[in-house]
């Protein structure tokens, strides 16, 4: 189980790390800025997304016929926002930014699959507009699929209104493909969510923040023995990992990372497994 003074930690590390330096999901960047652009002038869309509101209005489409996907749970006992899992079991958690080259996410999906890995994918809404297909694929690998904001801006520094539409904005369009609203949200440009920003993301259905104890920086594109050697050195049973789509070092990294989780004798399991 987890213990309120480990979550309390982290919580201090991320609001010290948090925004404005680099460029990954704890903070501002690259990353987002052109899938921002594009969700905001997607053309399928007739109005603005972000303010329809809570996501209970959109019909499943013809594709959402299969099976749902797994509904966000609350996990009793743990914090309201979980940076990491259980010390005394073997398994870890790697968790990704959804958005990027579509053929860099299957690449990764693919790699993590042949070495019988499990992952978590936070996917930024306007990715999904423009990948519609990259949800089921998610799912169909067996993996988590989770809600990592509309259009991955600084969900922290956004009015209350505009904050919610960002993460309805998401679940609404994970509910359209997959059934469900995905069992996760992550905040964008932030390790952890501000009070206000978990309230919302409860009251739109999650009822944890998903944030981090490992933060792989692969998104400064540090080449991938940096990346490897950067989660060798901090994972330990329990950990959540923070890794991205849509870099090449990541790609080249992942098999050196998943051989030496195994030579540690850790196994790399969705964020759902790592806590259950
Ligand atoms: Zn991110």
């Amino acid at each position: 189980m987890l213990r309120a003074g480990a979550a309390v930690t982290a919580t201090g590390i991320g609001a010290a790390l948090g925004c404005g330096l680099l460029a990954g999901c704890g903070s501002t960047g690259s990353p987002s800025a052109t899938g921002s652009a594009r969700a905001a002038t997607d053309p399928t869309r007739p109005s603005d997304p972000a303010r329809n509101g809570p996501p209970t209005s959109r019909a499943p489409s013809p594709g959402s016929a299969a099976r749902p996907g797994p509904a966000p749970r609350r996990f009793p006992g743990l914090p309201e926002q979980i940076t990491h899992g259980p010390r005394d079991r073997p398994q870890v958690a790697l968790t990704f930014h959804g958005h990027g080259d579509p053929a860099t996410a299957k690449a990764l999906l693919t790699e993590a699959e042949k070495a019988g890995a499990k992952v978590t994918v936070l996917a930024v809404g306007g990715w999904l507009d423009e990948h519609p297909a990259l949800a089921r694929r998610v799912l169909d690998g067996g993996h988590d699929l989770g809600n990592h904001t509309l259009r991955h801006l600084d969900i922290n520094d956004m009015s209350e209104a505009d904050a919610y539409a960002e993460i309805t904005g998401c679940a609404d369009r994970l509910r359209r493909l997959t059934g469900s609203i995905g069992t996760w949200f992550r905040p964008s440009r932030a390790r952890t969510a501000t009070p206000l920003v978990a309230r919302l993301a409860h009251r739109a259905g999650y009822p944890h923040v998903l944030s981090y104890d490992v933060d792989s920086l692969d998104f400064t594109s540090p080449g991938a023995p940096a990346v490897t050697r950067t989660i060798a050195t901090e994972v330990r049973a329990g950990s959540v990992v923070s890794l991205h789509f849509g870099y090449a070092d990541t790609v080249a990294a992942l098999p050196a990372v998943l051989q030496e989780l195994e030579r540690r004798g850790l196994r790399a399991v969705t964020t759902t497994e790592l806590l259950t």
